[in-house]
């Protein structure tokens, strides 16, 4: 299993002290001239792919703590990846470690007390898939590639959102190896406060091995898939949305944004609906919707755990993504959504191969998450509103900085011209209007935490005083990191 160099010798000496500390642990060490270093670096977007002075892959919570208290000693810059899916960046680097847990890929069920453990590098496939064999399901992702950590450590929406709330609302334990090598368990038991940093700013406070997620019965099938509207349908879709609004019993989901997809890269109105429930309810539910006329229509009844499979094909590893979130109220305006169409259009149709860029507006019924108040954990993203995402395709590395000012100016117009105020003053009793998820690792933290940016900062001091934990959003001032 152990994978060192050939040549010992032209490596930096601390990667080689870490290889030899490591050896013959069970931990795979790779360093850039190893088999398999290329596939480990990939991410979801070609532009967070960055060469690391070496990957290590543990597959115990005790290869984590050695190779964190090797990194303390060492000052090594490091970061962590689950599924590598953030476009930040944040789960890979260019002078440094990377501690890559896509071997940690356990998921055990406990059917008599409805509980899923999933090891840290799981992807929403592993679980659900493992759910699915006792009937249960969890609040996960809707593309199953993308890793359980990151998601849920940043908050997680899902199709069942809202019949559950947030995958952290169903989050009931943690096992988490913190900067000082120990591991320890967060609940509402123990370590009750590391628990509620960790259900919101979780990359943070340190690598975790172990989640443990309450579990719902999920025995049938589900109504689910995607319909494709020409553009022209815009209004009538808008208009849907907003009595899908006061209409849904939170059973449903709507996703519909904009996009130009091949074979015929035209504009296109792009719609994922979703029923957890019989079929001839939701062609009712959905009538006004299909009375529009798709030109695809690929819904049909489905098994639990191939929902989040659906989207797969439309979020291909290939290209540079960036992710942008805000938030919008309903009912909108169709005139309004048709000139972020306009704008949308305009940038992506003067730009290279931008044509599968996606402005989404997430329509995930939100009662369940209001339920729990932005003070009960460090996500702060709960109110009276949707999220909007923007996520950007290009090719050319020319274009990095134009497309992101573009997606941020999008993004501000969406929100504030939808209703959401975007004002310190009310974010803890209103949300902060952006989902961290989708954000850039320098957004300020106040942006995503709102009020309990103060909090997070007194126990980032607490679990991580030097803050080791430092690529993901930024809760203290970086440290100077020396470089080995
Ligand atoms: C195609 C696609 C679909 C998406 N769909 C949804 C959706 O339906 N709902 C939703 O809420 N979000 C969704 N997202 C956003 C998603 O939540 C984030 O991109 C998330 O960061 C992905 O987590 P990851 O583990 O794959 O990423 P990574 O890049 O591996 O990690 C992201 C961050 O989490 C840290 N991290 C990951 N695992 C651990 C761990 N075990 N311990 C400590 N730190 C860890 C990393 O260090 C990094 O800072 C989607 C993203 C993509 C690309």
């Amino acid at each position: 299993m152990f994978a060192l160099s050939e040549d010992m010798d032209s490596l930096p000496d601390v990667y080689k002290l870490l290889s030899e500390e490591l050896k013959g642990s069970g931990a795979v060490v790779l360093m850039p001239d190893s088999e398999g270093y290329g596939a480990s670096i990939k991410r979801w977007s070609e532009h967070c792919e960055k060469r690391a002075r070496a990957v290590v892959l543990p597959t115990t919570p005790s290869h984590v703590s050695t190779t964190l208290s090797f990194i303390r000693t060492h000052e090594i810059p490091f970061v962590v990846r689950g599924g590598g899916h953030s476009t930040s960046g944040s789960s890979s680097i260019e002078d440094g470690l990377v501690i890559d847990l896509s071997k940690m890929r356990n998921v055990t069920v406990d059917a008599e007390a409805r509980t899923i453990t999933a090891e840290g590098g799981t992807i929403w496939e592993d679980v659900d898939v493992e759910a699915a064999k006792f009937g249960l399901a969890t609040v996960g992702g809707t593309v199953n590639h993308t890793g359980v950590g990151g998601l849920t450590l940043g908050g997680g929406y899902g199709y069942l959102s809202g019949r559950y709330g947030l995958t952290i609302d169903n989050l009931l334990a943690v096992d988490i190896v913190l900067a000082s090598g120990e591991l320890v368990r967060a609940s509402k038991e123990e370590n009750a406060d590391l628990f509620w940093a960790v259900r919101g700013a979780g990359q943070n406070f340190g690598v975790v091995t172990a989640f443990v997620f309450k579990a719902y019965p999920q025995p049938d099938p589900v109504f689910a898939g995607t319909l494709v509207f020409l553009a022209e349908k815009l209004p009538g879709i808008v208009e849907f949305a907003n009595k899908f609004h006061t209409a849904n019993d939170g059973n449903q989901v709507l996703l519909w944004g904009f996009s130009c997809p091949p074979p015929l890269k035209a504009p296109v109105v792009l719609t994922q609906i979703f029923h957890n429930g019989d079929e001839a309810f939701a062609k009712t539910f959905f009538a006004d919707l299909l009375a529009l006329g798709p030109v695809v229509d690929t819904t049909a009844m489905v098994p639990y755990e191939k929902l989040n499979a659906l989207l797969n094909p439309t979020a291909g590893f290939d290209g540079r993504k960036l992710f942008g979130g805000g938030a919008f109220k309903l009912p909108l305006s169709p005139v309004f959504v048709q000139a972020l169409l306009g704008d949308f259009l305009d940038f992506i149709s003067e730009r290279d191969r931008m044509n599968e860029s996606l402005m989404l507006f997430e329509t995930v019924p939100y009662k369940k998450v209001v339920q729990v108040s932005n003070e009960a954990m460090s996500f702060s993203n709960r109110g009276d509103y949707y999220n909007v995402a923007t996520c950007f395709k290009w090719f050319d590395p020319k274009l990095d900085a134009e497309i992101r000012d573009f997606s941020r100016a999008l993004l501000k117009k969406a929100s504030q011209a939808a209703g959401v105020i975007q004002d310190s003053a009310i974010r803890s009793v209103e949300g902060v209007g952006t989902y961290g998820n989708y954000s850039e690792s320098d957004t300020p933290a106040s942006e995503i935490y709102g009020s309990n940016a103060k909090k997070l900062a007194e126990l980032k001091h607490k679990y991580d005083p030097d803050n080791l934990f430092s690529r993901g959003m930024r809760l203290v001032p970086r440290p100077v990191v020396v470089v080995n």
